[in-house]
């Protein structure tokens, strides 16, 4: 049996199958035959217990799993929710009962918050099962912890399960869930796990069977003939046998420049970035900085956040994104009215711009930041979708001071018209996680339609070549900033449609750097032209990998196989 996801990088394992339990079912609603004097011990004790050992799983891991992990504590000692459960058991039903409503009733209203309180629901779904498992003394459902090294299936992971994974012990990881630019799928990539997301057909493997994870052609093989584990030994080996490229700036094979720059959401990634050879910051998301802030923060708050960045990049360009407010980021002192279609309304410049002092105050605080610091800055308007908005943004940023104003390219209007949005802005930066979704009408964040979410489909490439050609024939930069930038191939392919620069989690720039020091422009151009000519976006990637592996064949030296296991 074979089937298809979307794989994460380019890594490739093979391994035995665990699959991650599936979770408790729900207690039933029937009337108590203890108590309610008893059934509150019981639920008291069990909050306590689960809190506990959620506090100690967090000693053990440490690290930003513990932050994670003491978060989850306090929801399991969270005062309003006892309470709800207290007056459930007064009414009649068992403590299981009465833990598991309440926590729904709580889920329920971050969901109905959207964006990521609403992804904060999977914690509380996660604490909730461990209180009724700790009630009904059943093993707790969670990522499994055998002392071998497997290949872990699950629907979806919740962030408390990926904070924890034992990188020591996980082999691959498939999703049934989730798109290439779901959390799972980031984290994936900035821990290098060797990963295959939205494979709907991955909850079927039984646990025990050995797989093949394919990240590159995003294929798992389920009991593989000796043969084919043969050749993935074989490759395994080749690939570790690899020197890896040297930390340097990213340039393609025959020396044309791609600078490789880092995605930040604070500060406090400045240095691992930079380690990891960062050569500036492509995307610094500054709603990252406010998603708890009730009110607008103030322009010596935020100038204090931008001068710690930019301090951190002497020299270097630091591309700092206005607040992208709504949608899945909303921000409360941006947008709090209710939208049918969120990804539609009054997001990114159009919050801003309906509340254009919280722009200027952003613009000013990013100016001050500026003149006290050494890094070249460079700022852009997220979500752009007129040419009117781009003259808007790019007048509002000089007249604060800002030197160099962009604006992302992430909605295809604004892509078809790349020529004109160009004349207007300094530079471009494609978000193609945005441009993706709006390409395909496919929400970013369902994993239902995940297999629509993927950059390589020509439709995007199309409009990511538009912008290229404005850029060369400007003579204005063109970055990519979204999760495309950190695909090793597909870098090279958006190279080759006139992206002159990358930019991705810092994790990701050593396997870029190594896949476009094997390529020419002229490769990239080639390449290009392949994808954009195929039919869907699998084909596209199939293409592109059928015309290197012809080139190998004939044994050219700059189309050996790359070796890095991820
Ligand atoms: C994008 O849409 O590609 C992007 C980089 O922005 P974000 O992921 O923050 O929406
Ligand atoms: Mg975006």
């Amino acid at each position: 049996m074979e089937f298809h996801g979307v794989g994460i990088g380019r890594g490739l394992a093979v391994g035995p199958v665990l699959r991650m339990p599936e979770p408790l079912p729900e207690p039933a609603d029937q009337p108590s035959s203890l108590s309610a004097d008893a059934e509150q011990e019981r639920i008291t004790d069990a909050l306590a217990a689960t809190a506990v050992t959620i506090r100690l799983r967090g000693e053990k891991a440490g690290g930003t799993a513990k932050e994670v992990l003491d978060a989850q504590a306090l929801m399991a000692e969270d005062p309003t929710l006892a309470d709800d459960i207290a007056a459930k058991i007064q009414s009649g039903k068992t403590a299981e009962r009465a833990a598991f409503e309440a926590f729904a009733g709580f889920r329920d209203m971050l969901l109905g918050m959207g964006g990521y309180l609403g992804e904060r629901a999977n914690d509380l779904d996660d604490v909730s099962q461990r209180v009724v498992a700790e009630l009904t003394g059943v093993a707790v459902p969670g990522v499994p912890d055998p002392d071998y090294p497997f290949v872990l299936i699950a629907r979806d992971l919740a962030p408390a399960d990926t904070a924890l994974l034992d990188l020591d012990k996980i082999i691959a990881l498939v999703t049934s869930d989730g798109g290439p630019t779901s959390h799972t799928a980031i984290l994936a990539r900035e821990k290098s796990i060797v990963a295959i997301v939205g494979a709907t057909d991955a909850t079927q493997v039984a646990d025990g069977s050995t797989v093949i994870v394919d990240a590159t052609a995003g294929l798992v093989i389920v009991d593989p003939t000796e043969e084919q584990l043969a050749g993935v030994r074989t490759e395994l080996e080749a690939r570790s046998a690899e020197v890896p490229v040297p930390i340097g700036p990213g340039a393609l094979a025959d020396g044309t420049p791609i600078p490789l720059l880092a995605n930040l959401g604070s500060a406090t990634g400045a240095a691992d970035a930079v380690a990891l050879g960062a050569e500036g910051v492509g995307l610094f998301r500054t709603e990252f900085l406010f998603l708890d802030a009730t009110i607008a923060p103030t322009v010596a708050e935020q100038q204090e956040h931008y001068t710690a960045l930019l301090s951190a990049f002497p020299g270097k360009k630091v591309v700092v994104r206005a607040l992208d407010a709504g949608a899945d980021k909303p921000l409360a002192f941006l947008n709090t009215a209710h939208e049918e279609n969120p990804a539609l309304g009054l997001r990114g410049l159009r919050a801003l711009r309906a509340n254009e002092q919280i722009l200027r105050d952003q613009l000013t605080a990013l100016a001050n930041a500026d003149a006290a610091t050494d890094a070249e800055l460079w700022v852009m308007a997220p979500m752009v979708a007129t040419v009117e908005e781009t003259r808007y943004f790019a007048a509002i940023a000089r007249e604060a001071g800002i030197r160099t104003a962009g604006v992302m390219v992430e909605v295809p209007s604004s892509a078809l018209l790349a020529d004109r949005i160009l004349a207007e802005a300094d530079f471009a930066s494609i978000g193609t996680n945005d441009l993706t979704q709006y390409t395909l009408a496919a929400d970013r964040m369902l994993g239902s339609v995940a297999a629509l979410q993927d950059p390589w489909h020509p439709a995007v490439l199309r409009l990511v070549g538009e912008v290229g050609r404005a850029g060369v024939a400007l003579g204005k930069p063109v970055g990519i900033c979204g999760e495309a930038a950190a695909d090793p191939l597909l870098a090279v392919v958006l190279v080759g449609l006139g992206a002159t620069s990358l930019s991705m989690s810092a994790a990701a720039i050593a396997g870029v750097r190594e896949e476009l020091a094997r390529f020419t422009m002229a490769q990239a151009v080639e390449f290009a032209g392949i994808a954009l000519a195929a039919t869907g976006a699998n084909e596209a990637r199939a293409a592109v990998l059928a015309t290197i592996s012809k080139s190998e064949q004939s044994n050219q030296p700059e189309h050996q196989p790359s070796q890095k296991v991820e």
